[in-house]
């Protein structure tokens, strides 16, 4: 009974005209999944004008661990609430690697979200070394045990996206196996922190080099309730056709 959520991250891409185009492709329908746009801070508003009539939800591709005061280029939390987006994507792989976010950061801003009633979708995996290293549960298991430390989850919505970095925009996605397996092992380690109710309300999404062509695949595994798409979500007819798949 976890509703299927198809998010897409644009990442530094798209502009006006993504825009345009993806609203002409989704406007109108009705999906099974809940579809969701992470434009670029700058088109968020634009996004839900357009979108004013449609199911199609916005986030945020980040948010600003503090409140409010002289952090210059920072939007917060409550910001992005009163803009109108209805999620955030928080500890991006690129944000860990480029932007020196960590668990702790991370775990501020889950705090932040919540606080503001936008849904956290914490991101989290491992890269290729830890995975030839076996250590992918380990890593795993910090970035959840960390980038949650002390949260109260219980009637909380919050979802974990679980992003292979060896997986990212290499057109090498996880067989649906690995990411089952990987995907079940999350949700074991949900249900050993806040207890089986809680655990199983949490919807966990597989990212990294969806296309039309896996998410089926993807989709039918037991604990992979959602898909969070890069690069295939920057053309919206290939993004369409994946959004119908669940
Ligand atoms: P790709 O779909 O381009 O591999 O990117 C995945 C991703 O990072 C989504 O957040």
């Amino acid at each position: 009974n976890r509703r299927p959520i198809i998010i897409a991250n644009w990442k530094l891409n798209g502009g006006i005209d993504l825009l345009c185009s993806s609203v002409v492709s989704f406007i109108r329908k009705h999906y099974e999944a809940e579809i969701v746009v992470c434009p670029p801070y700058i088109y968020i508003r634009d996004m839900l004008n357009f979108l004013q009539h449609s199911e199609i939800r916005i986030g945020s591709q980040n948010v600003s661990k503090f409140e409010s005061g002289a952090f210059t280029g920072e939007t917060s939390a409550q910001m992005l609430k009163e803009a109108g987006c209805k999620y955030c994507l928080i500890g991006h792989s690129e944000r860990r690697s480029m932007f020196r976010e960590n668990n702790a950061s991370c775990q501020i801003k889950v705090q932040r979200a919540l606080d503001t009633c936008l849904t956290p979708v914490l991101c989290i995996g491992e890269n290729n070394e830890e995975r030839e290293n076996q250590i992918t549960r380990d890593v795993l298991t910090r970035q959840l045990t960390e980038g949650l430390e002390g949260l109260d989850l219980k009637d909380k919505e919050i979802c974990i996206a679980y992003e292979p970095i060896w997986a990212i925009g290499t057109g090498k996605a996880a067989s649906p196996e690995i990411a089952q397996e990987v995907h079940h092992f999350i949700r074991h380690e949900l249900v050993a922190l806040y207890g089986e109710d809680t655990a199983n309300k949490i919807r966990l999404l597989y990212g990294g080099s969806v296309n039309k062509t896996n998410a089926a695949d993807l989709l039918v595994q037991p604990d992979i309730d959602g898909l969070l798409v890069g690069g295939a979500s920057l053309d919206p007819e290939h993004f369409e056709a994946i959004c119908q798949q669940a």
